[in-house]
């Protein structure tokens, strides 16, 4: 037991600070994926150590007359009573080119995606975060990465820093999309073992996981994508056997309901 515990996953507190970034670029950079990528001097000091880390991005009505919020000892102190709506986005940070770039899975009829497809260079962005971070150590024997699209951008990173540290171990993604094209978006990670089910059917996905044998120990098990979905297809793995610390089940989006 000790020696697992050793090997948890390890929570970070990060300093919180909102910042207000200006768009670069916007493009097209697989089937469905939109990468903005955003700069400016207060992206200075920007840290995201777990790959699964959020920045909550904010969409005001008027850009030009917001002011993002500060972070101060008593807490959060908002400019204004009125709250933008706010998402949460993987930052994929480039220290070296001190740039950021998220990655927009673009669907139907959210605030989010619609913004990144009429984003322009020069427009503003604002963050927050990210807070905390979960540093999960890339050692383990035996990986397993459930996601859909929402998720692809935290397993791209995941995976680009495996590969840069030679991982050997047992891997598995198992990773839901809608339209085959956006395999795409992995295509330079396909030494991994990346099993695709296209259409998303959550059946497929449900019958494959009973088919994994899970080691006793030196396991790591992520399970992301829509909430409902991630609860089910993350009770397969809810025995004794498998340790809290070492499954990570988070929805990353919820279908509306009808
Ligand atoms: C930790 C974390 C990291 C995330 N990282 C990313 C990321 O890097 N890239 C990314 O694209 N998303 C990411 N997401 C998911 C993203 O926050 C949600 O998909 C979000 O709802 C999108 O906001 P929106 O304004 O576009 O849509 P919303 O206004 O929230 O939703 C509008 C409608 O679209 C539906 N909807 C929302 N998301 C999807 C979807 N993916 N597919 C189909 N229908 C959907 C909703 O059910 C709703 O009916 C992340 C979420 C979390 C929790």
């Amino acid at each position: 037991m000790a020696e697992h515990k050793d090997n948890y996953p390890r929570r970070v507190r990060n300093e919180l600070r909102f910042r207000e970034l200006q768009v670069l670029k916007s493009e097209l950079i697989a089937p469905g994926f939109q990468r903005v990528t955003v700069g400016g001097p207060a992206l200075e000091g920007f840290s995201s150590p777990g790959f699964d880390d959020h920045i909550k991005l904010f969409f005001p009505d008027d850009p030009a007359a917001f002011q993002p919020p500060q972070a101060t000892d008593d807490g959060i102190v908002w400019h204004s009573d009125v709250r933008p709506p706010s998402r949460d986005y993987t930052p994929l940070y480039d220290a070296e080119r001190q740039v950021l770039d998220i990655d927009f899975f673009i669907h139907d009829g959210g605030v989010a995606s619609n913004w990144a497809q009429q984003v322009r260079p020069g427009d503003k962005l604002f963050t927050g975060g990210p807070r905390g971070s979960l540093v999960v150590p890339q050692g383990y024997g035996w990986q397993l990465y459930v996601c859909d699209e929402t998720g692809m951008p935290a397993l791209r990173r995941r995976l680009e820093a495996l590969k840069a540290a030679g991982f050997a171990g047992q891997l598995t993604a198992i990773v839901s999309i809608s339209d085959a094209a956006s395999k795409a978006y992995l295509a330079h990670l396909a030494a991994f073992n990346i099993e695709w089910v296209v259409g998303g059917d959550e059946e497929v996905i449900a019958h494959r996981l009973a088919t994994l044998a899970v080691p006793a120990q030196d396991y790591f098990l992520w399970i992301t994508g829509e909430g409902k979905a991630v609860k089910r297809l993350s009770a397969r793995f809810e025995t004794p056997a498998i340790e809290p610390q070492l499954l990570r089940a988070v929805a990353y989006w919820h279908e509306k309901d009808v």
